[in-house]
């Protein structure tokens, strides 16, 4: 059976915490499945939860944007997110919920294969990165982790709360660019 379709078959029936009992879809990801580089947020709000599809919403419609700035779309990249179901009232993820979603978003990583990791927002960061990950003091800062290149940028929806760090997270998106240039042979 194809990887991906077996994976999205195993993923779908999930109820491996207490947020597959609220969920109204499961929200697995999205993008091209052999992208070079792939963004992890983490994890649906609202409109994700209602349309099954992730980054849908205002926060969605901001990182197309900020894609688009760097000369990029969702058939160029892969977009998951930590917790594949949505938190009740938009709160964290808890540990014990990443923890029980780790293995899907694991394997989704195994296949797409990607040369960089961009993590949106701390919670991602301190999953992918470093647990004590500081999203204002280390946001563009560059990892090297099981041979991938990682970073985290702010989450769009803290540039939607705070337009301020709009232009840090340009200039990240500038370093995204630079580093996609330097490691990656099909993304432009
Ligand atoms: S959040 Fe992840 S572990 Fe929890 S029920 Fe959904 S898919 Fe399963």
């Amino acid at each position: 059976m194809d990887p991906w379709k077996e994976l999205k078959e195993e993923c779908a029936g999930c109820r491996g915490c207490v947020l597959g009992e609220t969920r109204t879809n499961l929200v697995f990801g999205v993008g091209n499945e052999q992208a070079e580089v792939m963004f992890i947020g983490e994890g649906p709000g609202e409109q994700e939860d209602l349309q099954g599809e992730p980054f849908v919403g205002p926060a969605g419609q901001l990182l197309d944007t900020m894609l688009e700035l760097i000369g990029l779309d969702r058939s160029k990249v892969y977009i998951a997110n930590m917790v594949k179901c949505r938190p009740p009232r938009n709160r964290d993820p808890q540990e014990s919920e990443m923890a029980a979603c780790s293995g899907w978003l694991r394997r989704q990583i195994q296949l797409v294969n990607p040369v960089i990791i961009v993590c949106l927002g701390r919670i991602a960061a301190a999953g992918m990165i470093r647990e004590d990950f500081r999203i204002t003091r280390e946001h563009g800062h560059w990892f090297e982790k099981d041979g991938r290149m990682l970073t985290a940028i702010y989450h769009p929806s803290a540039l939607l709360r705070d337009p301020s760090k709009r232009p840090e997270a340009f200039m990240d998106l500038r370093n995204l660019r630079d580093m996609i240039r330097v490691r990656c042979e099909h993304t432009y």
